[in-house]
């Protein structure tokens, strides 16, 4: 590893530490925010989706130092930049591949194609959204209500838990259909409960009406004109996380919503 980039939270204590951690790497890393290997992100969560985001087309690693309150992507405190020098110098480390969802959007002539870490919601809260939710050729469902949420395994401890979903432990391409308040009674219906999926599935969403599609990809808003049809799936690309210490997942889980 030779170079490195830095991703940081716009806020003063984020900003101090992006100087040390600049200051303290020259002798190891050089500094090069358009090819690193090794992507610092300073912040949160939010701060890691962003750099995630940034840097997703480049072949590199990423890691998390968190600022504020503790984070699920983030391995490091603010405080504790000594070790993550000691640990950079030493170059001992394992990946942590994340899978990730790959999101098409069906214009009347063009195609977008998107990529989340956490999760896509197509969700809107002030009108009632109605889809027809394909599995591969298999109508499902027709949807009616705020939204949908699909989330990687990864994204399994954001927003989707919050929707309900389940907490799904990573390193498998799995993918879960969540709802955002369906609308369930004697005329309409939904499964109502989530559906976990694999890499063999792909999840099609058919607008019964192309007015603007509003979604949501990580900490991304988008709308889009005359989508007719959403695909998400599991894409071939994965997210690099490098981990110079050990943290595994239930530990995470338990330092997030357990005890800190
Ligand atoms: P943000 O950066 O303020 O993040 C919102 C919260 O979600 C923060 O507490 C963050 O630590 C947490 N978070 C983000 N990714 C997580 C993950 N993989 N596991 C556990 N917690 C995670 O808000 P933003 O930048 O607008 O959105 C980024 C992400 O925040 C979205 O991808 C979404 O999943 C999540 N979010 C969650 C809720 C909710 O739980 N109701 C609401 C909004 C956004």
């Amino acid at each position: 590893m030779q170079t490195y980039a830095l991703v940081v939270k716009q806020d003063t204590i984020s900003n101090e530490v992006a100087q040390d951690i600049k200051k303290r790497l020259k002798q190891i890393l050089r500094y090069d925010q358009a090819r690193p290997d090794l992507v610092i992100s300073v912040g949160g969560d939010g701060t890691v989706l962003q750099s995630v985001h940034t840097y997703l087309h480049e072949p590199c690693y990423f890691i998390g130092i968190h600022t504020g309150t503790l984070g699920f992507f983030t391995d490091y405190k603010k405080d504790e930049i000594d070790s993550l020098i000691t640990d950079i110098k030493k170059g001992e480390y394992k990946i942590n591949s994340r899978h990730i969802l790959e999101i098409t959007t069906y214009q009347k002539q063009s195609t977008k194609t998107f990529y989340a870490l956490n999760e896509v919601r197509v969700d809107y809260g002030f009108a009632t959204q109605v889809m027809d939710v394909y599995i591969n050729n298999d109508l499902l469902e027709t949807f009616r209500g705020n939204g949908l949420c699909v989330s990687t395994p990864s994204g399994s401890t954001a927003y989707n838990k919050a929707l309900g979903g389940a907490v799904i432990y990573p390193g498998r391409p799995l993918m879960q259909l969540t709802e955002v308040a369906g609308i369930q009674h004697n005329a309409y219906r939904s499964l109502g409960s989530p559906l976990i999926m694999d890499d063999k599935q792909v999840i099609h969403l058919v607008r019964k009406e192309q007015s603007i599609l509003h979604f949501g990809i990580d900490h991304l808003a988008y709308s889009e004109n005359d989508v007719e049809r959403v695909e998400i799936k599991i894409s071939d690309k994965t997210i690099n996380f490098i981990e110079y210490k050990e943290m595994s997942f239930i530990k995470r889980v338990r330092r997030a919503y357990i005890v800190s």
